[in-house]
């Protein structure tokens, strides 16, 4: 016996057998295509922040290029807090692998 599905479509009400889309208005309608479209945002939006935050560590070296002397001593300054930042991470994580391993 053959599964066939029968899915209501939820912009028009017409029902339709075995479509992705909806034969009369073209709606998608299929549960594994709409998963899957929400699937690709999901990976787009992560996408977005992942090179939001690559442009938000650039910064420091943006204004350095900065033609004003203020701001490219902004960039620096911000340059070496982040350098300080990242060495009292890695003392943190340091520590806490001490402590881990007693
Ligand atoms: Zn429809």
């Amino acid at each position: 016996m053959k599964s066939v599905s029968h899915i209501k479509c939820p912009n028009c009400g017409e029902f339709n057998t075995d479509r992705d889309n909806c034969e009369t208005c073209d709606a998608l309608i299929s549960h594994k295509k709409k998963e899957e479209t929400r699937a690709t945002k999901v990976k787009e939006k992560e996408m977005a922040i992942a090179i939001e935050q690559f442009e938000k560590l650039n910064l420091a070296d943006r204004l350095r290029k900065h033609p004003f002397f203020l701001v490219k001593i902004l960039g620096w300054a911000l340059q070496s807090v982040w350098i300080v930042l990242n060495i009292i991470g890695g003392l943190i994580a340091w520590f806490v692998a001490m402590v881990a391993a007693g």
